[in-house]
C-alpha cells in the first residue's frame, strides 16, 4: 500500500502532524523506534508535561530565542490557544502556572500523551512502534522510507518528525539529520541548549555549596571585557559540577555560544541574589541592620537578607571575619560585602553533553524550509518539524508548542498535497 504520508517518529511533533494529515484526509502511517510513543513527552515538564505557554505571541516568540520568529506564519494558523482548545477537546483539563506555563490539571503528562494517541487511533492512523527508519527514499521528489528491518515503504509525502540528539533514552538519537543531508539540506551546527553548566572553582570542586537554591536571583554572562551579554532571573542551584536551575539554563546557550565566539578556556557568569536592589541599596541596608544593633555579630544580623548557607561563604570570599559587629566594622567593608552579594563571579568552562541536555540546538537549516507548510524547499513532498529543525526555547512549554505548531502545519500542508509515485 502506498501511504499518503508517512510521519517517522511519534513525539509532539510526529504526534500533531499525524493527527493534522489524517484530520484533512489523509491515508497514515506513522512509525517509531521506540516500543511506546511520546517519551521525551512524557517525562517533560518534570513529568507534569507543559503542554504549551499561554503567553501572548510576540512574548512567546521572544522565548524561543532559537528562530522564534520562524514560527509567525504556523503560530497564525495554529496557536498556543489552538493547542489548549485542541488538549481541552480531547478531555483534558489544562491549568495555568508561572510564567504562563500551561500543565494538565491532573499533573500527569501521561494523561496528555494518552489523550494525542487516544486521537491518533481514532482517526485510523497506522502505527508501528519498534520500527526503526533506516532512511527516506528520494529521487527528484520523496519516494518512500526504508525500514532498518530493509523493508521499503512507499509514500507521497514524509514527515520527518524524529527530534534532536538530547536524552536519547527517549530515542531520540539524532537519525535524521543524515536524512536531512542526503536530501541536499544544511544541517547548521549542533549545540547543547537547557543544559546545566560546569566549573572547575574550587568552591565547585570542594562541594561546599552543592544543593543551595537562590531563589529568583539573576545570572549575567560577561563577555572577557567584562560587558554583560546576557541576564537571566529565576532560581540558581549549585551542584556538584557548576551551576544549574531555570535561570542558569536559559543562559546556557549563550554561554556555549560565548566559549566559542571568543575562543576562551572559560567564562564569567556573575550570580546577584537580590537583583531589587542596586549596589548603593543594597550598603544602606547592611549598614542600617548593623548599626540597629550594633552590638550583635553581623553573621546574625545579615543573615535574612540571604540564605545563610551563602553569606558564610562570601564572608570567606572577602575574608571578613563574620563574628565582627556593627562598632569593628568599616565602611569600606561593608561595602565589599555589598559588592560581592551584587556580583559573585563564578568561572564557567562548559555545559554538560548534548545528550544530557534538554534541547538541542541547531538543526535543519530553516532557510531551506517553507515556513506556511514546514515543506522542504529542496525536495518536494519532505517534511520537518518538531526538534530537528533549527529552532530552539527556553524549557517552559516553548519547545513543546514549537513542535505542536509546525507539527501541524506540516500535517496539513502533506494531506493536501498530491503527487505521483515512482519506486523501485
Ligand atoms: C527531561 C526533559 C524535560 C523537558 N521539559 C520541557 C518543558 O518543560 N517544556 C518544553 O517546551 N520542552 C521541554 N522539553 C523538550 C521537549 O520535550 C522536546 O523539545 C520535544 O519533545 C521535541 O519534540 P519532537 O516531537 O520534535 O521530538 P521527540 O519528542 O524527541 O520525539 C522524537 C521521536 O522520534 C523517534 N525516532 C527517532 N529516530 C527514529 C528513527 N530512526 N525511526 C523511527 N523513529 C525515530 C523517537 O523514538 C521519538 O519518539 C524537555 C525535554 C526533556 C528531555
Amino acid at each position: 500500500m502506498t501511504y499518503d504520508v508517512i510521519v517517522v517518529g511519534g513525539g509532539p511533533a510526529g504526534l500533531m502532524a499525524s493527527i493534522a494529515a489524517a484530520e484533512n484526509g489523509a491515508e497514515v502511517l506513522l512509525l517509531d523506534k521506540g516500543d511506546k510513543l511520546g517519551r521525551k513527552l512524557a517525562i517533560s515538564g518534570g513529568g507534569r508535561c507543559n503542554v504549551t505557554n499561554a503567553m501572548p505571541i510576540d512574548q512567546l516568540i521572544r522565548n524561543i530565542p532559537g528562530n522564534g520568529r520562524f514560527l509567525y506564519s504556523a503560530l497564525s494558523a495554529f496557536s498556543n490557544r489552538d493547542i489548549i482548545a485542541f488538549f481541552e477537546k480531547l478531555g483534558i483539563r489544562l491549568k495555568e502556572e508561572d510564567h504562563g506555563r500551561v500543565f494538565p490539571v491532573s499533573n500527569s503528562a501521561l494523561s496528555v500523551v494518552q489523550a494525542l494517541l487516544k486521537k491518533v487511533r481514532a482517526l485510523r492512523v497506522a502505527i508501528t512502534v519498534n520500527q526503526p527508519v533506516q532512511a527516506v527514499l528520494y529521487r527528484e521528489s520523496i519516494q518512500g522510507v526504508k525500514t532498518a528491518a530493509g523493508e521499503k515503504i512507499p509514500a507521497r509525502c514524509v514527515i520527518v518528525a524524529v527530534g534532536g540528539k538530547s536524552v536519547p533514552q527517549t530515542g531520540s538519537t539524532g537519525d535524521g539529520y543524515a536524512w536531512a543531508k542526503a536530501a541536499g539540506h544544511t544541517v547548521t551546527d549542533l549545540y547543547p541548549t537547557e543544559v546545566p553548566l560546569t566549573s572547575a572553582e574550587p568552591f565547585i570542586q570542594s562541594k561546599i555549596l552543592q544543593g543551595l537554591s537562590l531563589r529568583d536571583a539573576a545570572a549575567t554572562l560577561v563577555d572577557p571585557h567584562g560587558k554583560p551579554i546576557q541576564t537571566h532571573r529565576w532560581d540558581i542551584l549549585f551542584t556538584h559540577f557548576g551551576l544549574s536551575g531555570p535561570a542558569i539554563l536559559r543562559l546556557s546557550q549563550f554561554v556555549v555560544k560565548a566559549l566559542k565566539k571568543f575562543k576562551t578556556a572559560d567564562v564569567i557568569v556573575k550570580i546577584d541574589p537580590l537583583p531589587d536592589l542596586n549596589e548603593q541599596e543594597l550598603f544602606d541596608l547592611l549598614f542600617q541592620k548593623a548599626e540597629a544593633e550594633p552590638k550583635k555579630a553581623i553573621k546574625n544580623i545579615w543573615k535574612g537578607i540571604v540564605p545563610e548557607r551563602y553569606l558564610t561563604f562570601l564572608f570567606g570570599q572577602i575574608h571578613l571575619s563574620s563574628e565582627k559587629n556593627f562598632h569593628e566594622l568599616s565602611k569600606n567593608e561593608i561595602r565589599r560585602m555589598a559588592a560581592i552579594l551584587k556580583s559573585f563571579p563564578v568561572r564557567i568552562n562548559g555545559s554538560l553533553s548534548i545528550e544530557r541536555a534538554f534541547i538541542t540546538g541547531g538543526g535543519v537549516s530553516l532557510k531551506e524550509i517553507n515556513p506556511k507548510t514546514m515543506e522542504s524547499k529542496i525536495m518536494p513532498g519532505l517534511f520537518f518539524c518538531g526538534e530537528i529543525m533549527d529552532i530552539h526555547g527556553y524549557t517552559g512549554g516553548y519547545n513543546i508548542t514549537s513542535a505542536f505548531v509546525t507539527g501541524h502545519a506540516a500535517g496539513v500542508a502533506a494531506a493536501a498535497k498530491k503527487q505521483n509515485l515512482f519506486f523501485n
